[in-house]
């Protein structure tokens, strides 16, 4: 199994705050990605780690076994589309796609013009003229050009309407498939995520709270109702990822570690939002270093 994306306890530090710590990663290669956590879990952080933008404070990141930022080869395998897609504004589609050809060996202009074209996005209109939809379409389409091994996309589809979205998302599925591509998406749309891909990132406060398949994620957790009860008993076999108490009633979100348990709990297979709001409604903080 080729790995696309390798962290080994890696961490940012902004003065005295960890946006990421000890985050230790193998993504597999030819996989479609769901990065998830609420704001601030440290998800841009790790992406522009991957694409060489910030420089580690502590541990490594590897893209296909070299560090992006000391190998410009390794950037050449890369696409990314950061949150706030910076594209030129006072440039027309066709300029973008001239420097494209220009910048990048791999390039496919044919792939280039014929997305586009179905998206009817003229190609003589200036950028800055787009939507915001359409500016999110023409730089998926310039990174999908470029033929990248590894995709790494920042809340690609927040500006798309749904049907857009559903289109990005399809073509983002077709070119891994026929290219063999990895992608790594961040996105708060969690259904989208579900239906799309097929590994998972979970981050909370600046560290991974899991990482694996789509299955084992889905598969892997709990819901547990009982009798208000105590919880210790539970979590030394099972990792509570989330409790909440009524006066009566306890439910727990768990990851299983093993089988099921007493009969006192009502036992149920919770969805994958119910999983993922779990994880993020941890109370965790990232950790502060005096300095
Ligand atoms: P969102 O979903 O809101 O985009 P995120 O998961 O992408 O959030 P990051 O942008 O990685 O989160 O931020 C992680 C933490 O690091 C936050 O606490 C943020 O305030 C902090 N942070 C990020 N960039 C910087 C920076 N350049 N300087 C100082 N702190 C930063």
């Amino acid at each position: 199994m080729t790995t696309a994306l390798a962290t080994s306890d890696l961490g940012k530090r902004y003065r005295k705050t960890w946006a990421l710590q000890d985050c230790s990663l193998a993504i597999p290669a030819g996989r479609i990605v769901a990065l998830i956590g609420p704001n601030g879990a440290g998800k841009t952080t790790l992406l522009n780690l991957a694409v060489g933008l910030s420089r580690p404070t502590a541990g490594e990141v590897s893209v296909f076994g070299a560090a992006p930022g000391d190998d410009p080869a390794t950037l050449s395998r890369i696409g990314f589309v950061a949150q706030d897609r910076p594209l030129y504004r006072g440039f027309t589609v066709a300029d973008l796609l001239r420097f494209g050809a220009k910048l990048n060996p791999r390039w496919d202009d044919g792939l280039a013009r014929t997305r586009l074209g179905r998206l009817n996005i003229p190609l003589e209109q200036k950028v800055g003229k787009l939507s915001g939809g359409q500016q999110a379409q023409v730089a998926l389409v310039l990174v999908l050009a470029k033929r990248p091994e590894l995709i790494l996309l920042d809340e690609p589809v927040a500006a798309l309407d749904p049907l857009a979205r559903r289109e990005f998302l399809q073509v983002l599925m077709d070119a891994t498939v026929e290219a063999g591509m990895t992608v790594l998406l961040s996105s708060h749309l969690v259904g989208e995520l579900e239906r799309v891909c097929d590994y998972v990132v979970m981050l909370n406060a600046a560290r991974v709270q899991f990482a694996g398949d789509l299955d084992a994620f889905a598969q892997g957790h709990r819901l547990l109702v009982g009798p208000r009860a105590e919880i210790e008993e539970i979590a030394r076999v099972h990792h509570v990822v989330h409790a909440t108490h009524t006066d009566r009633q306890t439910s727990l979100l768990v990851r299983l570690n093993g089988h099921a348990y007493d009969p006192r709990w009502d036992v149920r297979d919770p969805g994958f939002e119910e999983i993922v709001l779990a994880y993020m409604g941890r109370r965790e903080h990232a950790t502060e270093t005096p300095q």
